[in-house]
């Protein structure tokens, strides 16, 4: 995140998720907690309400928005967010431990489970007003924190998220369950060496 977290009070128009949003000549800058940094055009803007209908679509959308930071959404290069392929399963593990790895990059580093609580209150929902807004003075580095894994593991929800840690993760034997959270093992180290990744 680039600012203050009670920055985040606006709903990000991808995702519905906290955003910080900034609106000047034409165009709208976003840093959205989930999506990442990028910017949208007018005319995008008043397309974006009839795109993207499903959960996996918004959930594969936030994904490419964070693997392309300051991409900039415009009626030439809405379609990239419509047409993004659906990720094997292995990447989107794959791409969650990296991640992991480059928050907690010394061996034996403890990852909190609170890391992978997603709070009910960010429920994605497109459907709700659009001047409906988040209240700043609730929001916290450990709220929003959460938020980017879900893109970057292209999960559509906490349940998503856990399962490739918990599951995936965990039985490949890449993560080991501490007290209250997670260590990277050995042979997780040694899958993200030799990820594409790194
Ligand atoms: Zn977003």
């Amino acid at each position: 995140m680039k600012f203050a977290p009670e920055k985040y009070t606006k709903r990000c128009p991808v995702c519905s998720l906290p955003a910080w949003i900034d609106c000047q000549g034409g165009s709208y800058d976003i840093d959205c907690a989930c999506c990442g940094s990028f910017r949208l055009t007018d005319m995008a803007a008043a397309l974006l309400p009839g795109k993207l209908n499903t959960g996996r679509e918004v959930a594969l959308a936030s994904w490419f928005l964070r693997q392309n930071e300051g991409f900039i959404i415009s009626l030439e290069t809405i379609s990239f967010l419509e047409n993004v392929h659906p990720l094997s399963v292995a990447k989107r593990g794959i791409e969650l431990l990296f991640v992991l790895a480059l928050m907690f990059p010394d061996p034996g580093n403890f990852i909190p489970h609170t890391l992978l609580q997603v709070n009910p209150i960010f429920l994605r929902t497109r459907n709700v007003p659009r001047n409906d807004i988040y209240s700043g003075g609730n929001m916290t580095s450990k709220l929003l924190d959460p938020l980017k894994l879900l893109a970057i593991s292209a999960s559509q929800n906490e349940q998503e998220l856990n399962w490739l840690v918990q599951v995936y993760l965990q039985e490949l034997g890449y993560l080991r369950q501490k007290t209250d959270g997670y260590e990277i093992t050995i042979d997780g180290w040694k899958a993200i060496e030799a990820s594409d990744c790194s």
